[in-house]
This record gives structure tokens, sequence and C-alpha cells, in this order.
């Protein structure tokens, strides 16, 4: 369910059905032009669609001026309690101006923005956060914190939508997850405009990704929700960046470089596993093509479910396997799998190819089935996973229908059934 309306920030498209857009914050202060600067082309690399700078002070308006004409992403001005500076940042060129109607001086003071906004046809970005509600929405809040953070996004729009400015999309934010996914898919029944997600004052690089992965996954799984943006406790704006598309990739929502698969490991693990993956993970960031790559801490299961991979390696205690979907490549000694996987990627990006030398490609054969031979009694991981999968199909196919779940059925022993 994409939002109705679109809005362009700077050239980028933002909801309607545009792909998701990644953006995020520089961390810097916004007057330090070559520390700004250098962010944003970090930023941009990693690949942020666009950036929004702080623009606390007359002096970060200045550099706004700069960082707009230099910057090769949109750039968003962050502004708060200050209409002014909201008026003096549409002046400077900015793609979109961010600022919560609720703090910015009253109804009167967003009019001025709004025309200004207008006249400079510059989008806007209208939110609202937990943590500052408009006063007579208090009230609600303490009984029910969703009803309160839609019904002061609701008001916003209302506002913009009297005075004729409709060029926005909108964020509730919340420290709250299941808040934050409540609110939004709320909001996104309600209202036409572009949605903006993310989790604020998320947490560190682990706590941090993981809950904006759960909220914002949850609500991008659903269609809900055009541009996000991770927020993260670390000075390096990249990792937000990279975090985002972490998420967008994992839902196949868009594409970008290499994915890499691994196993989880377990006893049966004959290699460094831990060292190799995080060569592979930072030798593939400099790869574009949308491949996958795949880690096995070994070769007794075979290639198994990481079959599909276009490139992989399988270790063994002093030798490995070079794959490529589902087919043996080279068999490598072990000290040697990570430069020739990265030779054989190279051979593929530069040719579109898959080389295969026959000879070789017999000998990894032979190898893998004398492992998997030699271990074929082992209760691997996959093995059990496998024997599960199968012994669920054979159940479904012997045993009579189940009761299944059911709302509207009479309660039997506390729980609802309905009998087929
Ligand atoms: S058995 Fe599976 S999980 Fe264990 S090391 Fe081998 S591939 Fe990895």
């Amino acid at each position: 369910m994409a939002s109705e309306r679109q809005i362009s920030v700077g050239g980028v498209p933002v909801g309607g059905g545009a792909p998701v857009v990644v953006q995020t914050m520089t961390k810097t202060e916004t007057a330090n032009l070559e520390a700004t600067m250098a962010q944003v082309r970090k930023v941009a690399e990693a690949g942020a669609d666009m950036v929004r700078v702080a623009v606390p002070r007359d002096k970060d308006v200045e550099a706004l001026k700069v960082i707009v004409r230099d910057s090769p992403i949109p750039v968003i001005a962050d502004i708060h309690f200050n209409h002014t500076l909201a008026l003096k940042a549409i002046a400077a060129g900015a793609h979109c101006v961010r600022l919560n109607p609720g703090n910015i001086g009253g109804p009167d003071k967003v009019a001025e923005v709004a025309a200004a906004a207008t006249a400079a046809g510059t989008p806007m970005r209208i939110g609202v956060n937990s943590g500052s509600l408009p006063r007579h929405l208090h009230e609600l809040e303490r009984e029910s914190p969703v009803e309160a953070l839609v019904a002061a996004a609701a008001e916003f729009v209302e506002l913009m939508e009297r005075l004729s400015f409709q060029d926005f999309k909108v964020s509730i934010k919340s420290t709250n997850v299941p808040n934050t996914i409540a609110a939004n898919r709320l909001l996104a029944q309600r209202i036409p405009y572009p949605l903006h997600l993310g989790i604020t004052e998320a947490g560190t690089r682990w706590t941090g990704s993981l809950k904006s992965a759960v909220g914002l996954g949850t609500l991008l799984a659903d269609g809900v929700g055009d541009t996000i943006r991770i927020s993260l406790s670390t000075f390096h704006a990249e990792e937000e960046v990279k975090v985002a598309w972490e998420i967008l990739k994992a839902l196949k929502l868009r594409e970008r470089g290499p994915v890499l698969i691994a196993c989880p490991t377990c006893g049966r693990l004959q290699f460094d596993m831990d060292t190799v993956v995080a060569e592979i993970e930072r030798r593939l960031e400099a790869y574009a093509d949308p491949i996958e790559v795949a880690v096995l801490g070994c070769a007794v299961n075979g290639i198994g479910e990481a079959s599909h991979a276009d490139f992989g390696i399988t270790g063994a205690k002093d030798e490995g396997l070079i794959f490529s979907r589902g087919k043996p490549l080279r068999k490598v000694p072990q000290d040697q799998l990570v430069d020739t996987l990265f030779a054989e990627i190279d051979k593929y990006a530069s040719s579109r190819k898959v080389h295969v030398d026959e000879g070789s490609a017999a000998e990894g054969a032979a190898w893998l089935a004398r492992i998997e031979e030699e271990n074929a009694g082992e209760l691997t991981p996959e093995r059990i996973a496998a024997m599960e999968k199968a012994a669920a199909a054979q159940e479904a196919e012997v045993a009579p229908e189940r009761p299944r779940l059911d709302e509207d059925a009479s309660p039997v022993d506390g729980r609802r059934f309905t009998r087929a």
C-alpha cells in the first residue's frame, strides 16, 4: 500500500509507489563545511538517496548554501523552534525542510514558512515525536499514545491543507517500536501523503539496528513507508545507510550490491569462519552487482541450501571448494579460498559469465562427493531440518485435518476451535 501522493525532493521521488528512499543525517556541526561535506560524500557513496543536516544557527544556513551546491544528493534542512531559520534554509536552496509545526511558534509562523516553500517549490517533512506532542493531547497520550501520535500528525496535516500546502511527507516517530508500528499503520490509512519512517533514538549499532529492522521492517513488509532513516548512536552516518540497505535488501524492496549468506556454524566447522566471513563481507563492499555469495563452514552437507548462490565457498580442514550456482568450480587449499573466490567473482564481473574449467570442476565434484560420503551419517543442522520437513510433509499426507483456531467459534478448554 504505497502512499497515494508523491513528492519530489531534489528530483528524488518519494511516495506514490516510488522505490523506498534511503536517507540519513550528518553528525557533524553543519557549519564545519569540510567535515560536513566529507560526511555527505561518504553517505552518498554508501547509498544514501538524500541527506539531512541540522540547521540550528545562522552560520549553519551559510554552510547550507555551499552544501546544497556541492552535495551529490538532495539536502534536507532540519529546523526546530525557529521559523526564521526555516525561511532562510528555503532561501539557501534546501531541497526540503523538516519541521515540527508544533514547535515553530504557532500557525502564523507555519503559514509564513508554507508560503515561502510554495514560492520556492520546496517540499517539507512535517513530523511529530512521541516526546513533544501538543499540550491538548497529553491526556489522550496517557490513555492511548498511539491515538495521540496519530491525532497530532492529522492535525498538522489539516493545518497544512488549510494553508493550501500539500507538498509534504509526514513522520510519526517514537522510541517505542510497537507504538511506531501501530501509529504508522493507522496514519497510512488516514492520509494520502508519503510517510517517513524511523525509530527515535533507536540506540547503538547493535540494538538500534535490531529495533529498526523490527519496526521499520514490519511496516515496510506491509507496504507502509516511503522513506526510511535508521537512527544509530554512532558518528559514522554511513553505518545508518548500510543498515537501511540491509533492511530493504532483506525485504527484496531494493537491490544494491552483493548479498552475503553464511551458515551459523556448529561443531563441524573446520576453519576460522569468523575471520573469513568478515573479510569476504569487507571485500564485497567494492562490488556493485547484486550477486549472492555463500559461505558454508563445512562440506559435510555438500552445497545444499546454498545451491542458488551465484558464488560460494565451503571449507574443510586443509582444503575447500569454490562453487557457483550449485556446481563445483575448483578445489583449493584452505588459505587460498578467499582470494580464489574473488578471482572467480572478478572474472564474472568483467565477462558476465561464470568460467568453468571442466577438469578443475570434476576434481572439485569428486572431493565434495568423498566428503559427503565420509560424513553421510552425520546429523547436521541442515540434515535435521530436511528430515523434519520430510516428516511434516508425510504427517500432513496421512493425518486427518486438525481443528483450526477460529475467533468466531465457542471456547473449549480456554481456547477457540472450529471442528472440521
Ligand atoms: S554442518 Fe552446517 S552449520 Fe555446521 S559448519 Fe557445516 S554448514 Fe555450517
